[in-house]
């Protein structure tokens, strides 16, 4: 990303960030787009990297091409290593263990070895958007989630989630095959036109 936007800088090409984009206006000559803080933008081709529940495509491209959930959701966070007591359980720079709820990953987030990424993936019942936001914030779901399994309650899996300063909520959704990813001059990549279903849940 870094690299990016150091390519991006030298050719003299703006990136504003933290524009959400709510409106899309393609003609046969251009692109018109709106955000939501009210500003709008021409150009000649619109590329949609916006992500599996892209507006791009929900909103232009192919509207009723909808995502669906797999069943399953992830916790994850970020540690610091020096904050683990526990001898690390694996070698190289990642492992997983199997709980009887669902996966548990670790590995090193950066190349100085300095934090620790873990990911949880279990099973959780579908909820509509706004129910998984407020299950998102919310620390109850979190702890009931760890809660129901006895192997949380020990082992450095237990360590690891009690030191974890702030754990994020992400239900995993997936797209059919298949599927409109381009009109005139506009373009979807990555998760918006094909949705990538991590290999744990196939
Ligand atoms: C649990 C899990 C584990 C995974 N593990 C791996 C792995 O180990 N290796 C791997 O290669 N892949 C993995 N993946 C898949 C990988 O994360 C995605 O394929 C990848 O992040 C998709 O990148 P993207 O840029 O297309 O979309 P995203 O990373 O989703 O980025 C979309 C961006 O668009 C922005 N956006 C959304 N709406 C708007 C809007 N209206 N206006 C402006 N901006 C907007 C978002 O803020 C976001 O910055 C995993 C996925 C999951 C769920």
């Amino acid at each position: 990303m870094r690299r990016f936007l150091g390519k991006a800088t030298e050719a003299g090409i703006e990136i504003h960030m933290g524009k959400r984009l709510v409106a899309i206006d393609e003609t046969e000559d251009s692109v018109k787009v709106t955000f939501e803080d009210g500003t709008m933008d021409t150009c000649d081709i619109l590329v949609g990297a916006d992500g599996i529940h892209s507006v791009v495509r929900t909103m232009h491209v192919h509207p009723s091409f909808e995502p669906s959930y797999t069943g399953l959701s992830s916790l994850y966070s970020l540690v610091p290593i020096r904050s683990i007591k526990s001898p690390l359980y694996f070698k190289g720079n990642f492992g997983a263990i199997m709980l009887s709820s669902g996966y548990f990953s670790t590995g090193f987030y950066d190349k100085a070895r300095q934090h620790m990424y873990w990911w949880n993936t279990h099973e959780a019942a579908a909820k509509d958007r706004d129910e998984w936001t407020a299950m998102e914030r919310s620390p109850s779901y979190q702890a009931t989630s760890q809660g129901e399994d006895a192997e949380y309650h020990h082992s450095i899996v237990k360590e690891i989630i009690d030191i974890s300063p702030d754990i994020k909520f992400y239900p995993i959704y997936t797209l059919p095959s298949g599927g409109k990813w381009y009109t005139g001059r506009t373009i979807l990549i990555g998760d918006a036109a094909h949705g990538t279903t991590p290999l744990f849940c196939i």
